[in-house]
């Protein structure tokens, strides 16, 4: 078959748009009429600088990202931004109690040695009794990045504010009321209160910012660390409700190889990581890879070291391009197209549910990732709906083999046309059953 024949819905990595493609063909084997193309050339040229400005530009209007908060492109996808944001976090929160315990030390008076030696007895007691980083397990990835954080800095520092699968069978598919998490308290609040946007495996999305989160006043104000890898610019995001927001290209944005960070400017403080290094080790927690130190990233414009820069070009031209199609209504106009999508296919599936149901709580459905069985989860008939399917160019709708069942990605470059054809074979397959 050809590209046009096909409706993938795979969750990631995961269609981009054909034009985009057509192009980077051409800048693969000659990128701007410069006789070499794209993959070729260094990550520091004045092309590659532009590239990355231009990316950032499409990104800030898309999201209308305020002035104070620092786009950063990295490497190591979504996991490796599980293992940065406890490097990052844990290293902002001991340099605040750091500086908190040698004011409040210094004014007791002694001698210097004595002030240097009172500070980490005193840091070792807070790391022990109050150093937590919150978690909201939603999900098979909220889940992983609570593991790793507990990896990485021992499971006595994390509090996981509800597991979703309690109470749900064991499984999940819901998330609790906010009555029922438990946070650690704003005072003295967490290094990070962590979620993840939209669970890919699960298909269970937060439907908006979590009221309890809200900040109260600045200073009381939670560290929100959102994974968004499977919605990002897909619906509108007040960024200034986070701390950080994280994202791997590959659903969305672009094509593997690069991960996006919004981090609000702040939190990068100019501490270089050699000198903090030596405190952290002596409190015995985790000095991270200096790729994954986000300072170090934000000092040299992501240009640490070798940025793959094709990857960039790829999300830059896929965000102008969405700011070409939406104009002034920006991330909004596709927020539209993906409600709309969603909600076709999920007006399906409800329709004929004695023979499709949709996994997770009505209340809690991503937009992005429709998991559901058939029959039940019958072995046979799911086996026989995905080869109905594959006959009508409708590909990659397994679901996870964690969880199994069936997933439909609809992310934006998926169309409408293929999202209607869908719906056409859901109606066609529950008639026939
Ligand atoms: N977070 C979410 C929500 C994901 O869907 C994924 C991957 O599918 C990841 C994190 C991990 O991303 P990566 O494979 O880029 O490490």
């Amino acid at each position: 078959p050809s590209r046009s024949d096909i409706h993938y819905f795979g969750a990631g990595p995961a269609p981009l748009p054909t034009a985009v493609l057509e192009r980077a063909s051409q800048a693969l084997l000659n990128y701007n009429d410069k006789g070499i193309g794209l993959c070729e050339i260094s990550h520091r040229s004045p092309e590659a600088n532009q590239i990355l400005t231009d990316a950032k530009v499409s990104l800030t209007n898309l999201l209308d990202i305020p002035d104070d908060y620092e786009i950063l492109f990295l490497q190591a996808g979504g996991s490796g931004e599980f293992s940065a944001v406890v490097y990052h976090m844990v290293s902002v929160w001991v340099e605040k109690r750091r500086k908190r315990a040698e004011q409040e030390t210094k004014s007791e008076g002694g001698s210097e040695q004595d002030l240097e030696a009172k500070v980490l007895e005193r840091l070792r007691k807070e790391v022990k009794e109050e150093l937590r980083l919150d978690y909201l397990v939603s999900g098979s990835w909220s889940l992983k990045a609570s593991q790793e954080a507990a990896r990485l800095i021992g499971p006595e520092h994390i509090n996981v504010a509800f597991d979703a699968r309690k109470a749900n069978e064991g499984k999940f598919g819901r998330i609790p009321p906010e009555s029922e998490w438990k946070l650690t308290p704003r005072k003295p609040g967490a290094a990070l209160t962590y979620f993840c946007d939209n669970e890919t495996v699960d298909g269970v999305e937060f439907p908006s910012f979590p009221q309890c989160l809200e900040a109260d006043s600045e200073e009381d104000a939670p560290l929100v660390i959102a994974d968004m890898s499977s919605n990002f610019i897909s619906r509108k995001v007040d960024v200034k409700k986070y701390a950080a927001i994280f994202g791997g290209a590959q659903k969305n944005v672009g094509n593997a190889g690069v991960t996006i960070v919004i981090v609000r400017k702040s939190l990068l403080p100019p501490t270089s990581p050699l000198a903090a290094s030596p405190l952290l080790r002596s409190l015995n927690l985790p000095v991270g890879p200096i790729v994954l130190d986000w300072p170090t990233i934000a000092k040299n414009n992501s240009l640490y070291n070798t940025l793959p820069i094709f990857d960039v070009w790829i999300a830059g031209q896929v965000m102008s391009g969405l700011m070409e199609t939406y104009g002034d209504k920006r991330i909004s106009g596709q927020q539209e197209v993906s409600d709309q999508k969603a909600k076709l296919l999920y007006g399906a599936l409800d329709k004929d549910s004695q023979v499709y149901h949709v996994v997770p709580d009505k209340s809690v459905r991503s937009r992005m990732n429709i998991c559901f069985r058939v029959h039940g989860g019958d072995s046979e008939k799911e086996k026989e709906f995905l080869a109905g399917a594959e006959k009508r160019g409708l590909t990659g709708l397994k679901g996870h083999r964690s969880v199994g069942g069936m997933r439909a990605s609809n992310y934006n470059a998926v169309s409408l046309e293929g999202v209607e054809k869908l719906v056409r074979y859901l109606e066609d397959y529950a008639q026939g059953s």
